[in-house]
């Protein structure tokens, strides 16, 4: 057990409105936005990547917005490696709080992208990086510097790119699997390897960026911190391109539960989690499936028979944690074709109706044989156990 002196405190970077708001459908307006940087803000996350200015108007409207609400936290803005977009984050941020402004820049460095997208050799690609990150630096105090796909880039030019960012002024780079194809133990091994062959590594520090491709961007992150990366990139309910990002949520209540261990301190407020997670999915459109970790709608509910009826004797039995923990509405005991007498006896308590014996049977005969598709809701219950009464009169 590591004692709270040694804790390191990981650093959120919130990705939803860049990111997140990649993914097909779930476009934010401006109003929208601010909503959610508020929200995310409250939540305990210190920075924002708050938009990609080349790309829209609407993206220099929005971050322009969000630094005058929020004028204490860090907002960055991506650029491609162009002077242009560089300009165009500049007039996003010119009116923000200059310590509280950076820049992260990212060119794609794997085979396939230099080959495919960019047409650039090694050597042109990294006069084009270094040439970006000094025309950034002109303008900006932090410059982040991104190598797109590092995770399959090879090796020894993945450190040459870092070594020649760092040493042209990126103060922090970006280690991000974009196509989500890591193990947890190949984050562990690349972080180590960069670490180890990247001489002037210690002049920056990383931000580890995770998509869900494999459905392990939130072990790959957890992974990444406990090779000591400081700096965490998620999105609220794991939204982005393809399969998404590290899901901020899963992240922050992993933390809450085995931070002590992992020697790692959160700065998030978990109970305001569950909250953020609706507000994100309702202004984005993208509903949670019911099974979604941490805040899919079903983490609370139960409907089988013996789980039901081991959480009424102790919550403990069949829960990982207290719904308080996350801000999750309490434990929902379902009615259904598994569901056992406990359940359905405490269920009719609650709408003030004490049955037990025979009738208690007969009721839950009667529940169990509805629809299949509607699980047994209050009305039905109780109409379930008039029906009951009526007959045994
Ligand atoms: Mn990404």
């Amino acid at each position: 057990m590591v004692s709270g002196v040694d804790m390191r405190t990981v650093y959120f970077s919130d990705t939803t409105l860049r990111d997140g708001e990649q993914m097909p459908g779930a476009s934010l307006n401006i109003e929208q936005k601010v909503r959610i940087a508020r929200s995310v803000v409250e939540a305990g996350v210190a920075s924002l990547d708050a938009g990609f200015p080349a790309c829209a108007q609407t993206e220099i409207a929005a971050i322009q917005r969000i630094t005058s609400e929020l004028p204490a936290t860090s907002v960055s803005a991506l650029a491609r490696t162009l002077p242009q977009d560089i300009d165009k984050a500049f007039e996003a941020l010119a009116n923000s709080r200059p310590d509280k402004r950076s820049v992260s820049l990212f060119i794609g460095t794997s085979p396939l992208h230099r080959t495919h997208k960019l047409r650039l050799s090694v050597g042109e690609l990294i006069r084009v990086v270094r040439e970006s990150i000094e025309y950034a630096r002109q303008k900006f105090p932090l410059v982040a510097f991104s190598p797109e796909d590092a995770s399959r880039t090879e090796p020894e030019v993945l450190c040459q790119v870092y070594t020649e960012a760092i040493d042209a002024g990126a103060r922090v780079i970006g280690f991000p699997d974009t196509v989500g194809v890591l193990m947890p133990k190949t984050v562990r091994t690349m972080l180590k390897m960069i670490q180890d062959n990247v001489p002037n590594f210690d002049k920056s520090i990383v931000a580890g960026h995770f998509h869900n491709d494999l459905g392990l961007a939130t072990a790959n992150a957890l992974a990444a911190l406990e090779e000591g990366v400081p700096i965490l990139q998620c999105t609220v309910n794991g939204i982005g391109e393809r399969a998404g990002n590290t899901a901020f949520e899963e992240v922050a209540l992993a933390l809450a539960l085995h931070g002590q261990e992992m020697g790692i301190q959160s700065p998030i407020d978990t109970t305001k989690l569950w909250e953020l997670s609706q507000l994100v999915s309702e202004l984005t459109g993208i509903p949670l499936p019911a099974n979604k970790a941490v805040c899919g709608g079903n983490v609370f509910a139960t409907e089988a028979g013996i789980h039901q009826d081991g959480i009424l004797k102790h919550p403990g039995t069949y829960l990982p944690y207290r719904s308080e923990l996350t801000g999750a509405p309490s434990v929902r005991l379902v009615i259904g074709k598994h569901s056992g007498r406990s359940a359905v006896s405490e269920r009719l308590k609650s709408l003030n109706i004490a049955m037990e014996g025979e009738d208690l049977d007969r009721v839950m005969e009667i529940a169990k044989t509805a629809p299949k598709e509607a699980w047994v809701d209050d009305a039905a219950l109780l109409s379930s156990a008039v029906a009951v009464v009526r007959a045994g009169l």
